[in-house]
């Protein structure tokens, strides 16, 4: 398992060699040796007191990533991908298999393991994660592009009117909605965000702020919409009387608002509290960002990873449907020209050269781990076509065939990228040379993108008549 990472990726073993079996412990501790710059910490067992660990990662300056994380998430996103397949709408049934293959190959980078072909749906708990995590860091770094200072870390020259202070502030919509009214909902809900933040009250005071939505299912048929935001606001704010505003107007504009759309809630509970940051240093707003940015769960809780395991798929297919185009993380006033700016700079400082990933690591769904590459072997670690095994028996569903299709071919596709590195590999390029005609030919019929037209010659047959035309001519 300690071999270097060059053996391990052009080690590729051919189905009949293959009979060690990896187990998700031995592909820790494959990680944990080679990673060397992952202190102890990282590795500390999850479960056993949540709030404990919870402490000890968001502390960490650093922001690597736990190695297992990625494996809960692509855990979690196959429930997500199973249940876009049941969905009969082709835009949906389509991004489930795009969904499916985001993060089956991993990268190991000096921040841990980085998923490769990403598919950036909203729903997807790899790229949800991936997002919110490089929203919290540009969150964290443009605090030094705006003109006030934290007050913890002010030093004591800064004058007092220069003095910000953080406060995170949680917001709901009273009461659960059902399923069909959640995109109303969240559309209320962003509505009266914005117009929240316009107010004389709230503009007074506010330097700059960011809200981030979450969605959790609370039964069968209803979900909880709900907002984690953060205002920066000066430190000579009268508190009580900003909290107060808040939440009258919160209160008030939301029962308005849902009454227009015939929505029966209770709104008392839509507001919690505005609560200011333990201490008010980047340090505290790093944590405060990353929780409220991480995306409806965070996979490295028990207890979240298996809320999520119990959510429907009428609820996911919904979801997915009702965020369609929507803002889910919104910033405001200095914050967001603050972070306008990191983007530039980080644009600036781009020197046109492209980490270059390698598979280091290839999800196998039937050992539901990251195995490293060399190891990986279509024919027995792919499902073949999960989302189609995935649909129930008990209906019919139409799309079942262009499902198969798609999801095979995707199959196909790796079966003979690892066959070519395979012939690669044994170093006689003769072999390869013998099979490289069939190889184009798979390839050309496997690529949905370029089509083939069974009534026209294909292009390296014509190729081949033109060559052996053109060679008597031109001596
Ligand atoms: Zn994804």
């Amino acid at each position: 398992m300690n071999k270097p990472k060059k053996t391990l990726s052009t080690s590729i073993t051919l189905p009949s060699d293959q009979t060690e079996i990896i187990t998700n412990s031995d592909n820790l501790s494959d990680l944990l040796d080679n990673h060397s710059t992952w202190n102890n910490q990282h590795f500390c067992l999850l479960d056993n007191n949540p709030t404990e660990n919870r402490k000890q990662f968001v502390n960490n300056e650093n922001e690597s990533v736990r190695p297992d994380l990625l494996k809960y998430q692509k855990i979690a996103q196959i429930k997500i991908s199973t249940s876009l397949a049941q969905s009969p709408k082709r835009s949906q049934y389509q991004a489930s298999i795009l969904t499916d293959n985001c993060g089956r190959f991993a990268s190991k980078t000096e921040h841990g393991l980085v998923a490769l072909n990403r598919c950036n749906r909203r729903t997807c708990p790899i790229c949800a994660g991936i997002k919110g995590k490089r929203l919290t860091n540009e969150i964290v770094k443009c605090i030094d592009q705006i003109e006030y200072f934290l007050i913890d870390e002010a030093d004591e020259n800064t004058p007092q009117n220069k003095l910000m202070i953080g406060l995170k502030i949680n917001l709901n919509t009273g009461s659960a909605t059902t399923l069909d009214d959640l995109k109303t909902r969240l559309r209320i809900m962003h509505d009266i965000w914005a117009r929240l933040l316009r107010t004389a009250k709230v503009k007074e005071a506010l330097i700059g702020g960011f809200r981030s939505t979450e969605i959790t299912q609370t039964d069968k048929d209803h979900a909880n919409p709900h907002i984690h935001g953060l205002l920066l606001i000066k430190a000579d704010t009268d508190l009580s009387a900003l909290s107060n505003h808040i939440r009258n107007y919160w209160r008030k504009t939301l029962s308005r608002e849902l009454k227009k759309q015939k929505i029966k809630a209770d709104t008392i509970a839509s507001f919690g509290s505005l609560e200011p940051l333990y201490r008010h240093t980047k340090a505290d707003l790093r944590e405060w960002t990353r929780y409220a940015t991480k995306g409806s769960f965070d996979y490295n809780k028990a207890e979240h990873r298996k809320s999520q395991l119990n959510t429907t798929v009428r609820f996911w297919i919904t979801v997915d449907e009702a965020t369609k185009g929507m803002r889910l993380t919104a910033l405001n006033g200095s914050i967001k020209t603050a972070v306008a700016l990191v983007r530039k700079q980080a644009s600036e400082s781009f020197d046109g050269s492209y980490n270059i990933y390698n598979q280091d690591f290839a999800w196998s769904d039937t050992k539901s781990a990251y195995i490293p590459f060399g190891k990986y072997d279509p024919d027995t670690d792919d499902k073949k076509a999960p989302l189609c095994q995935s649909l129930p028996y008990d209906r019919v569903t139409p799309h079942l065939g262009q499902l198969f299709k798609a999801e095979y071919e995707n199959h196909h596709i790796r079966r003979l990228k690892a066959l070519g590195d395979h012939l690669l590999s044994i170093g006689n390029y003769s072999v390869y040379s013998q099979f490289d005609d069939l190889f184009i030919h798979n390839i050309k019929t496997t690529n949905t993108k370029i089509g083939l037209d069974y009534t026209e010659p294909s292009e390296i047959e014509r190729d081949s008549i033109k060559i052996k035309h053109k060679s008597p001519d031109s001596k």
